[in-house]
């Protein structure tokens, strides 16, 4: 195997002593310091103030419900089995309705997730998005698995739906189908 030995270029004595970097450090921070004017704020008084996101920022995924307060979500595990770190754990239950499943455990391991958006974009019924939340902390590695509760209230923040126009109703579009099938459907619970 063939190599390139690279020679390391000698520190001049200035560097060496680091101290014209210092002095340049000073300045710049006596600098931003002595400014005046709304304009030339470069601090940031957070946690009052926040970032200003870009739309397409992709924070904490979150669950939302319809405009009915109905959940969306039904616990068909795609999102789960898409999820390259594995940080989705869902637990199925039977209910009465339309609808044959919803989650009964529904958790997100904020350690694990790396926020890549596949979730929402595997989701067939537009019940989980990418939201612009960051401020991830607690004290211990179980406090950071957000459960099913903590995923739709922060899922308000985006508004029913996701925020998005026209996102489907599965209550509404199961009862249509069941309708163009001559299925009865008097549990549109
Ligand atoms: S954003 Fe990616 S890593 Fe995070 S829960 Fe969704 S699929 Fe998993
Ligand atoms: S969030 Fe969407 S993809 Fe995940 S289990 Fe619920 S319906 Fe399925």
């Amino acid at each position: 195997m063939s190599y390139v030995k690279v020679s390391r270029r000698e520190l001049t004595l200035a560097e060496k002593l680091y101290l014209p970097s210092i002095l340049a450090g000073l300045k710049n921070t006596m600098s931003h310091l002595l400014r005046r004017g709304d304009n030339e704020i470069t601090t940031m008084q957070y946690p009052e103030e926040k970032w200003d996101l870009p739309s397409y920022y992709r924070g904490v995924p979150v669950l939302v419900k319809d405009e009915d307060e109905r959940e969306k979500c039904v616990a068909c595990s795609l999102c789960e089995f898409v999820c390259p770190p594995r940080a989705i754990s869902i637990i199925p239950k039977q209910i009465e309705g339309v609808v044959e499943k919803a989650p009964e455990v529904f958790d997100i391991d904020m350690l694990r997730c790396i926020f890549c958006g596949y979730c929402e974009e595997v989701c067939p019924e537009q019940a989980i998005f990418m939201s612009k939340e960051y401020e991830i902390c607690g004290q211990t590695r179980e406090e950071l698995v957000y459960p099913m509760d903590k995923l739709y209230e922060l899922g308000k923040t985006l508004g029913t739906d996701g925020g998005v126009k026209d996102a489907p109703k599965k209550w509404e579009t199961l009862a249509r189908e069941q309708g163009q099938q001559g299925l009865a459907s008097d549990q549109d619970a």
